[in-house]
């Protein structure tokens, strides 16, 4: 069973809140009659064997956010789910995976984003959504951490990618047959400005340059590697156009779920 879970934290966000209102938006367009919920390759996700939606976490002040998200995250893990999280910023990632570490030796991070969020603290803030995985690599989380988008590396953080050894798939050398293998579980982290802003308008950081959601989608559809859960993050309805990117959100929480299933 995949549990989706909402998740609503901006207070991590460095430039602009927003994210937090994400969630109910994003399965609106998930449930539309606009759509369906077959996913590309012909599955119903229309199951009640496939996931469940419990809504979002009431999550109760700033500064327990962590523990919160890591709990949630673990009980459903305990009862042998999987989960996918949406909306909130991209600092919810490190207690995600902090959960995901007590079931899954071994994990594997694939990370779209024009940033690499390695920033050893921003802003004074080490738990920032700028910070999450150089928190998870400097306590040794995971195996392979490979970010997929970037495009705005800056000296401190290429050192911290060097210290880490992750994978940077810069956006100028990407090309759109790359293959994505890894040995052992899968997490996929989606922050949406990995996309290019004509396709995901709704960020607080919007890059030009950045993949299509073709990209995306072929990326995530020919990698190697069991996806064991996800995120999909930065989503801020604030900057969207007629609810572009909650429809493109819907859409990728929709084949990131065929790829578990
Ligand atoms: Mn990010
Ligand atoms: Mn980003």
């Amino acid at each position: 069973m995949i549990s989706i879970i909402g998740i609503p934290s901006d207070e991590n966000s460095s430039f602009l809140r927003g994210c937090s209102k994400a969630p109910p938006l994003i399965m609106k367009e998930f449930f539309s009659e606009s759509s369906n919920l077959f996913t590309e390759s012909g599955i119903n996700l229309d199951q009640s064997s496939i996931f469940k939606y419990n809504g979002f976490l009431r999550l109760k002040n700033q500064n327990s956010e962590y523990e919160q998200i890591q709990k949630a995250v673990y009980n459903e893990l305990e009862k042998k789910n999987r989960c996918i999280s949406i909306g909130g910023d991209h600092s919810i990632t490190y207690p995600i995976i902090s959960a995901y570490t007590n079931f899954y030796k071994q994990l594997n991070i694939l990370h779209f984003d024009a940033h690499p969020d390695l920033y050893d603290s921003f802003d004074n803030n080490p738990f920032s959504h700028a910070s999450p995985f150089a928190r998870i690599m400097e306590n040794n989380l995971v195996g392979k951490l490979t970010q997929v988008g970037i495009r705005t590396m800056n000296a401190h953080q290429k050192r911290q990618a060097k210290k880490y050894n992750v994978q940077v798939i810069h956006m100028g050398q990407f090309d759109s047959t790359m293959q994505f293998d890894f040995d052992g579980p899968v997490y996929v982290s989606i922050d949406l400005d990995a996309l290019d802003p004509a396709f995901a308008p709704g960020v607080s950081h919007p890059e030009p340059g950045g993949l299509s959601t073709r990209d995306l989608l072929t990326i995530l559809s020919t990698a190697n590697g069991e996806v064991v859960g996800g995120d999909i993050v930065e989503y801020n309805p604030k900057k969207d156009f007629q609810n572009t990117t909650a429809i493109l959100a819907s859409k990728i929480l929709k084949e990131l779920m065929s790829k578990m299933i």
